[in-house]
């Protein structure tokens, strides 16, 4: 029987990858993916010849009935997306709305996923939290989210380029104020991962002083969460 099959790839490391993922991208007829030259790597590492499909965020409401009509003639589809689990901050959600609205199977292997990877990784309240994903990147835009979700009670999720991190955490520490407790989980799985916990303006100054390369996952503790070294 057909079905969509939601397969997470790795967030760095190529070790983590499933022999589930492994025997799903081995075993359907189509791989959904952003980019093909990053799938392509991965399925070179892994010696699986197979025919990919580009969904990404500009063709993705478009391709959705091209890739329906592929499932109800009979083909299995594995979606998949440059890193981590798809849907996440990633285009997904609408093809598995679909197959739902159909009634199309849809399996889901459970994977790497990077606020999951950092949360666990944080020590920081994890009994309840809020994945805020990216941020927009107007300034006057972050700090209105910054004030709405100061008081949140729970720990908050923001995923963050090299580009803007620094902004980010000084607008952080603005609104927030500077002994906020946060964790920043920079290049997880990677060669050069590293982990600031602390107060927001010793993290600032911590990140201000290496060089920002690389992608990040910050953990924002709630304000009654005190950090004692
Ligand atoms: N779908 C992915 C997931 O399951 O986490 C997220 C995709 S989103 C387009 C990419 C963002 O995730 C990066 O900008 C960064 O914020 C975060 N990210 C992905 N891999 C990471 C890693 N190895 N270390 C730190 N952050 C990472």
């Amino acid at each position: 029987m057909s079905k969509l099959v939601i397969v997470p790839t790795p967030i760095g490391n190529l070790g983590d990858i499933s022999a589930r993922t492994i025997d799903a991208l081995a075993g359907c007829d189509i791989i959904l993916c952003e980019d093909t030259r990053v799938c392509s790597k991965l399925l070179n590492h892994l010696k699986i010849d197979k025919k990919m499909l580009l969904y990404r965020d500009d063709n993705e409401e478009r391709q959705v009935q091209r890739i329906i009509d592929l499932m109800e003639g009979g083909s299995t589809v594995c979606l998949t997306s440059d890193a981590g689990t798809p849907g996440i901050s990633d285009p997904g959600y609408r093809i598995v709305n679909a197959c739902r609205r159909r009634k199309i199977p849809v399996e889901s292997l459970p994977g790497a996923c990077a606020l999951i990877t950092a949360l666990a990784a944080s020590g920081l309240p994890s009994d309840g939290f809020l994945f805020l994903g990216f941020l927009p990147s107007k300034t006057s835009a972050r700090i209105n989210m910054f004030k709405k979700y100061a008081d949140f009670d729970h720990t908050l999720i923001f995923y963050e380029s090299c580009h803007r991190i620094l902004k980010f955490l000084k607008d952080l520490q603005n609104v927030m104020g500077a002994t906020r407790v946060i964790c920043v989980a920079r290049e997880m799985t990677k060669i050069h991962e590293i982990f600031h916990v602390g107060e927001v303006g010793q993290v600032y100054e911590e990140i201000a002083a290496m060089a920002v390369k690389g992608e990040y996952v910050i953990v924002v503790a709630p304000q009654r969460f005190k950090f004692n070294p």
